[in-house]
């Protein structure tokens, strides 16, 4: 029987591996790449762990699970939301096709499994669980973790002046859950068996300067504190790849795979002040960009610390001292009753585009769609191109070229029942050195196009990750030329696990990257994928959700920058 074990590493791209497997600080990686086939593996747009993730696990686009971001907006309010997918998710993840088979998982802190899903073994949800709610299965192991002092998130996060501080939090994190996942790897009966290590990602966002001497960011006592941080970092997941390996025979299957890989993070880009200087979006009367930072700040509900933050930036210290002064202790947590968003600045009445999301997706504002849509069915195309037709002209004023490197219509990247959700353009800026984030623009930047991110991160996410597979099924045959997709590796687990391919998956079998053994009797033709077996799973019913969950899944995702 087929064993499989994946480590995910969040957010790895495939050139620091080699960098590092080539310098020898990253013996296991390059012992799998040695002994395997490894290369580029492609994510899917918008490159972000909740989408990329849950494409991984269901080897579906967007289109068909759903989850395109962390956050989503709610179509009667134009307020954003947190999303769920998790046992919520209407398609089947490869743990569950390989539970129904019989087969046994072990699935530890993989993004976006929180609610978590009775599986056939044992699951500890990732990215997206709030700390204090029910994060494993079998439920009786969250007591046993809880008193070994597990937890899934972070209490400590990146700032200016806090780096060491966050680094032994990223390196403790990491070690519990690695050790956590290790011991279950020992004591459980599995054929599948996967742990993501979350941090390559967020040591990326913050420590991608330190050791890039190219980035604006870079300075030589950056580089002196912590220019061997990310490399420090990949080291030690590489010393707890050894140690997985060391616990799983030569007969399993091992691939390593990225959700998306990382690279520099130059700038901030407000589209939804573009949108508003090129006429396709306008704000309430009386609501300016710039002329009323202090109301913005309020209304967003921003945290104390990120007022601060975006005061200092802008030179306003009296307005940060007068608005300590009216709000007091509430700037912490603004009740939601409280607080208003970006939703309530627009004038939706006039506008015919908006911003939402990390990245650069840009939304119509729809007749039929959006609550107060304005724009008609029949102009949707032909506004699309006018968009971007204005946005191929934007360049940034401090070099002179163009900022947007690539546009999607949603057609080209998404298919699917959950199509409305898509952003009706995906933009890429710079290749990703550019994004914008929702829910900000008007009153940190009230200025500008163009900021140094105020997040202090200097790095951000790539489309493409990485994989190295290594095992009887797999092939010795290097690197390979062509990237890999992300949604591929779901289909081809179930078909080393002799299990049907579901036709509904957009993923591939990677038949170019196994061995006889992997394709089964023979070639691939003789014994071809099968598809069928289509399971249509009806979602769990979601388990309540408070406002105390939501602001506390909302405060995480501001920790990680991925909303203001
Ligand atoms: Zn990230």
């Amino acid at each position: 029987m087929t064993r499989t074990l994946i480590i995910g590493l969040d957010g790895a791209p495939l050139e620091l591996i080699e960098r590092w497997a080539a310098t020898g600080d990253l013996p296991h990686l390059a012992g799998l790449m040695e002994r395997g086939t490894y290369g580029e593996l492609r994510s899917v747009m918008p490159v972000l762990s909740s989408a990329a993730w849950v494409s991984f696990m269901t080897g579906m686009n967007p289109g068909k699970h759903g989850i395109y971001d962390f956050v989503q907006r709610d179509l009667q309010s134009y307020r954003r939301r947190t999303v769920r997918a998790g046992s919520t998710l209407a398609v089947p993840t490869l743990w569950q096709l390989l539970g129904q088979a019989g087969q046994r998982v072990g699935v530890v802190n993989v993004p976006m499994t929180y609610p978590v899903e009775a599986v056939n073994g044992v699951l500890i949800s990732g990215l997206g669980t709030p700390d204090y709610r029910p994060f494993t299965h079998p439920p009786a192991l969250e007591e046993k973790l809880r008193a070994e002092g597990y937890r899934v998130n972070k209490r400590t996060h990146f700032a200016p002046g806090n780096e060491q501080a966050f680094l032994d939090e990223v390196n403790a994190i990491t070690d519990m859950q690695a050790g956590a996942a290790l011991e279950l790897l020992g004591s459980e009966e599995w054929d599948f068996f996967m742990h993501v290590i979350r941090d390559p990602d967020e040591m990326g966002h913050f420590f991608w300067a330190a050791s890039d001497p190219t980035h604006p960011a870079y300075t030589p006592a950056l580089a002196a504190a912590y220019g061997n941080a990310l490399r420090d970092y990949y080291r030690k997941i590489d010393g707890w790849l050894g140690r997985f390996l060391a616990a799983v025979d030569e007969e399993t299957d091992v691939i390593v795979v990225s959700d998306h890989g990382s690279g520099p993070l130059y700038k901030d880009v407000s589209l939804n002040e573009w949108l508003r200087q090129a006429g396709f979006l306008h704000l309430k009367e009386g609501v300016s960009a710039g002329s009323a930072p202090k109301q913005l700040l309020a209304r967003l509900g921003i945290t104390r610390q990120g007022i601060s933050k975006l005061l200092r930036r802008s030179g306003l210290g009296r307005v940060e001292r007068w608005i300590k002064d009216l709000l007091g202790d509430k700037i912490e947590l603004l009740a939601e009753s409280q607080r208003q968003e970006l939703s309530e600045i627009v004038d939706w009445s006039r506008t015919r585009a908006y911003s939402f999301g990390y990245h650069g997706q840009i939304y119509l504002n729809l007749a039929g769609r959006e609550a107060e849509g304005i724009v008609p069915v029949e102009e949707y195309a032909s506004l699309c191109d006018e968009i971007c037709a204005a946005l191929g002209r934007l360049v940034d004023p401090a070099d002179g070229q163009p900022v947007v490197s690539a546009l999607y219509r949603k057609e080209e990247l998404f298919h699917g029942p959950h199509l409305a959700w898509a952003p009706d353009i995906t933009v890429i800026m710079r290749d990703l050195a550019y994004i914008t984030r929702q829910g900000y623009e008007f009153a940190a930047t009230p200025a500008g196009l163009f900021a140094t991110p105020h997040t202090h991160e200097t790095g951000s996410h790539r489309e493409m990750g990485a994989i190295l597979a290594a095992g009887p099924s797999f092939a010795r045959q290097g690197r390979s030329q062509t990237p890999a997709n992300l949604i591929d590796i779901a289909p081809t687990v179930l078909h080393l696990h002799g299990q049907p391919v579901p036709s509904a998956m957009d993923g591939a079998v990677l038949a170019e990257w196994l061995t006889g053994a992997g394709l089964g009797e023979g070639a691939l033709s003789a014994a071809p994928v099968t598809s069928g077996g289509e399971t249509a799973t009806a979602p769990a019913p979601a388990p309540e959700w408070s406002d105390e969950d939501e602001e506390t899944m909302m405060q995480q995702l501001r920790n990680l920058g991925y909303v203001e």
